[in-house]
Parts: C-alpha cells; structure tokens; sequence
C-alpha cells in the first residue's frame, strides 16, 4: 500500500497535488511519501515484536539523509555497504551501535572509519577481510564485532543480477567452510564474534528460498554453538519482493515473512536483524516526469520523456517494469494505445517500456513511475550530462525539496582542466 492516489482527478503524494511540486521544481524529480516510509518500516518492525530485534534499513536502496533520518527517528537502524553510506547514516543521526557494515569489498579506510566512528558489526564475507578488520582492530586498542556472512547455496529465484545467495555468487563464505572460518576469528585478536549472516537476493516473491536460507542457519548455529562460539544474534539481510504492476501476483507480507523466522529461527534464543530496503522505500517513491515529444515511428509510437536511464535504471539494467500512470486521471473508458515509452539518453537501452498501453499524452503531460523509491536515485548517474534529479519528500500537506538539482555551473565546476594543457 502506498499513499499515491488520484484526488479530483489528479494524483497526489499524500495530501499534496504532483503538478504543484512539478511547478516548484520543474521535472524530472523523484517524490517520496513519508507515511508510506513509516507504514512499511512498522510493518516488519510490529511483526517481529516480541523477539529482541533490529530493522536495519538497506541504505543502498534510497541513501537520501532525510530519508535516513525518518527511518533512524522511528528506531530503525542501518545498513551499509560503504564509507560513503556509513556517513550518510551518521548525518542522519543513527548512532553507530545501530549499524550494521555490509559488502564484499571493504577498504581499511572503511574498516578504521566504522571502528573509530562506532559499530554494531561487520558483516564479513572472506578470510582476508576477517584478517584486516583483526589488523586494524588491534592497532586501534579496540575490539570488532563480526558476523560471518554465509552463502548458503540457494537458489532466490529473483534476477540473476540480483540473486546473491549461490555458490557461484561473490558474497559471502561458502556455508561448508563456516566452520573453520569462525574457528580462524575465534583465534585471532581484536575480534568478538556475534553471530552470523545471510542475504541471498533481492525482489524475492516466494517465501520458500529464505525458509530454505534459514534452515540452514539453524543448522549452522546449532554446529557453531557446540564448536563454542557465543552466537547470538542472526542477520538474515533483506531481499523481501514488491509488487511492481498491480496486476502481478502479489509477493509474501512482511508478516508472512516474519512468521518463517519465527518458525524457523524464533527458538534460538537469537537476536534478530534484517535488512530490509526495497521493501520499505520502493512503493514510498514516484519518479515524475513530463512528456517532451510525441514521436510517430515506423510502426509504433514513441512517447519521449524528460526522465531517462540515468534517472531509473532499472528498466534498462534489469528489464523491470515500472507502472506508468499520467498525473491527471484519464476519464473512465478513455481508449488506450500501445507506446514505447523513452528517454533522450543516446542508447537503445534507454527504453522504459515498449509497447505500453497508455492513454493519448502530448508534449508537457506529467507522467509517474510508480515504485520507483527504492533503487532510482540511488543508482541514477549523471549520464549524458545531465543533471541528477531532485529529491522532494511529502508528509502530510506540506513538501520540501531533500536534495536540489545541481546548477550547470556546479555540475561543471567539479571537473578541472590542468595548466599545462
Ligand atoms: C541489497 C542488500 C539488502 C537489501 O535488499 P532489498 O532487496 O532492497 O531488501 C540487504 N542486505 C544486503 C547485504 C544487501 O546487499
């Protein structure tokens, strides 16, 4: 559920009509609805009351600070895959014993940055990595704390660019060799192991993939436990599907997917973290855009927008599909025709849609994106030169603009040209 809904006619972000931020703007921008953020964090955050636990927002998903800062003030915490995300969390206010570090690749700058700055604990996905955090921990004076993310060899049935939790995948420790992975960070100093960790995907709809995850974390702690290893906390990561089309089935609830923890882990006596982030933020988010041209190709109509791959790369990196739905609602019965739906970026894969069935737009109609929240701005680049698109947040009746759109000039000003040429 979100709370982007036609009102007389014309679509609002909570109470808060898109053409008036489309006039205080301009477009392309993303909007953001702070009551659907807050709805969808409740949900996983109510459903694992009575469980010692922690709902860790992936910040990968929708970085922007305010964002973060909504999500921190209503207890979450965060999860980071970066230095630079790490940072966000903190100017977001979140205190580093309610961030969690995640990532294959994590630098020592990265490493010391978290442990001069505070953690709650470092996923660990190799034996090197381990080394380097005990390295840097013991030269600090302090002590890491660690999970050892497994890869439990299961099949997410999502993506393939998104499907982590595979042998063949990068993350994480193969689950057979755990063992003597937690045996090396029981041994070296400036470690505390804490628990373990698992993420096997993203756009998960099926619930029997992390069920078949979390069996064998069960198995794996009830191993390490009796190898003495104090496990108490589980991070089971994120991964939880949307719907993108309404038509879709619809994928599992957070409530349904709590109960599998429950089920499967709720006995261990373990702390439970998850890591949510599409979840929460995708259907909180509307990319808008506005027609530009109406192109009549050889065959097939071509609705050429504002918005391009750079904005939402989905489309083009993923093939995912995004409802498209004009800002002013069409009357009931008005007849729809089929339009690859384009940005102006210079590449074939900038296609949002082909053969869309829309109803007739012309140059200067708004269009939204729906469930465009989680994975747009985050991953929008400034391809072709063109500026990254503004960030606005709604809640209740009023708005503000989260992140400005660059100024030419600003955009430029970052590249310098040496002397000597
Ligand atoms: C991407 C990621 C998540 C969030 O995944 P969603 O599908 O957005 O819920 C959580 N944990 C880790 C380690 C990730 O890489």
């Amino acid at each position: 559920m979100d709370h982007f809904l036609y009102r007389n006619g014309i679509l609002h972000a909570e109470d808060v009509a898109i053409p008036e931020i489309a006039a205080t703007v301009g477009t392309p921008f993303y909007v953001y609805s702070a009551a659907t953020l807050t709805r969808h964090f409740r949900l996983f955050d109510e459903a694992l009351s009575g469980i010692d636990h922690l709902v860790c927002f992936a910040i990968k998903s929708n970085s922007n600070i305010a964002v973060l800062k909504l999500l921190g003030d209503l207890g979450a915490g965060m999860d980071v895959v970066s230095g630079g995300e790490y940072r966000r969390a903190k100017a977001a206010g979140v205190p580093g014993e309610r961030i969690v570090f995640s990532g294959v690749g994590k630098t020592r700058e990265e490493i010391h940055l978290a442990l001069t700055g505070g953690i709650r604990q470092f996923n660990v996905e190799s034996e090197p990595e381990l080394i380097a955090i005990s390295e840097i921990a013991t030269a600090l004076g302090v002590t890491a704390p660690v999970a050892l993310r497994v890869n439990p060899d299961v099949d997410a049935h999502t993506h393939e660019k998104i499907a982590t939790g595979k042998s063949e995948n990068k993350f994480g420790i193969p689950i057979a060799k755990a063992r003597k992975v937690y045996a090396l960070a029981a041994s070296l100093p400036g470690l505390r192991v804490t628990g373990v960790d698992v993420h096997i995907g993203s756009q998960l709809t099926e619930l029997a993939p992390f069920e078949a995850a979390f069996r064998k974390i069960r198995e794996l702690t009830t191993e390490l436990r009796a190898d003495g290893h104090d496990i108490r906390r589980l991070d089971l990561g994120g991964g939880l599907g949307i719907p993108y089309t309404r038509s879709n089935e619809a994928p599992p609830l957070p409530v349904e997917y709590v109960g599998v923890i429950k089920d499967v882990l709720g006995d261990l006596g373990c702390e439970i973290e998850i890591e949510p982030g599409r979840l929460i933020s995708g259907n909180a988010g509307l990319l808008v855009s506005s027609v530009i041209y109406v192109k009549e190709g050889e065959g097939r109509k071509f609705l050429i927008l504002d918005s391009a791959m750079n904005d939402l790369v989905r489309p083009s990196m993923y093939g995912a599909w995004h409802d498209i739905v004009p800002v002013t609602e069409p009357a009931p019965g008005t007849p729809v025709a089929p339009y690859d739906v384009v940005g102006p970026v210079c590449e074939t894969g900038d296609t949002f849609a082909r053969g869309r069935a829309l109803v007739p737009l012309a140059p200067g109609d708004l269009v939204a994106f729906r469930s465009a929240g989680a994975y747009g701005a985050s991953m929008s680049s400034e391809y072709n030169s063109r500026p990254l698109i503004p960030e606005v947040l709604v809640q209740g009746d009023r708005f503000a603009v989260i992140r400005a759109r660059p100024s030419f000039d600003e955009m430029l000003a970052r590249d310098t040209v040496p002397e000597w040429l």
